[in-house]
């Protein structure tokens, strides 16, 4: 079956649901898919839409109950040179079909947009940008070609580490008649990769006709939060910020060159002890709401109990909130608890 771009599968557009109020975005899928044994970390690519669906299935599906209002097709990485690097170029066309049939179908039990993905292809070369640009266009044609005739709202391309290679990215939405919410990562301190500032890119990509611009990735929300600043003053089309559930600081601004108490380095498989507890997400959802960020989500390092408490500071009840913590309930730590424990107070004396 084809589809075209005017059988998208949600009623509502992606531009009528930003005009609603705050969106709530949900990723980190491939990092959540390696914890659980279904990903492999280093290559990162996609395997487990084909080995194992149900196991994509059921994140997708929690992430809807925790509040999400995308579903976004795991076709991160599903790109022709990353599947050849790993011997599965015959697997790229169904790899990214099946994708986007989960995103639907998991979206269509809670009423959630779905969204296509495109990202950093690792082709782009900003020395030779006419060159590398066009391999990096033929791979987002062919992502997005087999994306629109499987039914997708709009395209979140994201983790663009160049604003070159982000801007052929949209062009290639926009030839396919598709919204675009292009996000950049910000490994840098001040620009991208191909040497632009991000609030400079960003407004260069809102102006190339992106719906949506902003963050995503590399940076957790203390060193994401004054960039979003600068681009939500300096933009005029919605801003998303999906930053990482880790303690970046100004000395380290991108989770990639975090480190441990022994000097190592912690990205991507030892970030444990860098992370952010579910109170301190919910902040970073409220402060994005209130500095007016519009898309508001998750990146690597992102789990179901953090987009729920993200949606619930945000004002959201979601499906999951049935099981949201009710401590007052805890035989222990309850008001009115059994004393035969005591109250857990007591610390080595
Ligand atoms: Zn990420």
């Amino acid at each position: 079956m084809t589809r075209s771009p005017a059988s998208r599968p949600s009623a509502r557009t992606f531009e009528q649901r930003l005009a609603d109020g705050v969106m709530v975005g949900a990723e980190g899928y491939v990092f959540e898919l390696e914890r659980r044994g279904y990903v492999k970390a280093g290559p990162y690519v996609p395997e487990v839409i084909l080995d194992a669906p149900d196991a994509l299935r059921q994140l997708h599906r929690e992430f809807l109950r925790a509040g999400a209002d995308v579903m976004v097709a795991l076709t991160y990485y599903a790109h022709r040179e990353k599947l050849r690097d790993v011997g599965r170029g015959d697997d790229l066309e169904p790899m990214n079909r099946q994708a986007v049939r989960i995103a639907n179908e998991i979206a269509a039990e809670g009423g959630a947009l779905v969204a296509g993905n495109i990202c950093n292809t690792w082709c782009y070369d900003p020395a030779n940008p006419a060159e590398s640009g066009a391999i990096v266009r033929d791979q987002y044609r062919e992502q997005l070609g087999w994306a629109v005739e499987e039914g997708v709202d709009f395209v979140i391309s994201e983790t663009n580490d160049f604003l070159g290679e982000a801007l052929v990215g949209l062009e290639v939405c926009q030839e396919l008649g598709l919204s675009a919410m292009v996000t950049l990562a910000s490994v840098r301190p001040d620009t991208t990769y191909d040497g632009y500032d991000y609030v400079e890119a960003c407004r260069r990509l809102a102006d190339a006709g992106a719906a949506v611009v902003g963050l995503n990735c590399s940076r957790g929300p203390a060193t994401m939060l004054p960039l979003l600043e600068r681009i939500r003053d300096s933009v005029d089309v919605p801003v998303a910020a999906q930053p990482v559930p880790y303690r970046t600081d100004d000395a380290t601004p991108a989770f990639e060159s975090l480190t441990g108490a022994d000097g190592g380095r912690l990205f991507p498989v030892r970030l444990e002890s860098a992370g952010h507890t579910r109170f301190e997400m919910a902040e970073f959802a409220r402060e994005a709401q209130a500095i007016g960020i519009d898309y508001v989500g998750i990146c690597c390092g992102g789990s179901p109990h953090l987009v729920r408490a993200m949606a619930e500071a945000m004002g959201r009840e979601t499906p999951a909130s049935r099981y949201s913590p009710a401590l007052d309930l805890h035989p222990v730590l309850g008001e009115g608890h059994n004393d035969v424990m005591g109250d857990w107070s007591a610390t080595a004396s």
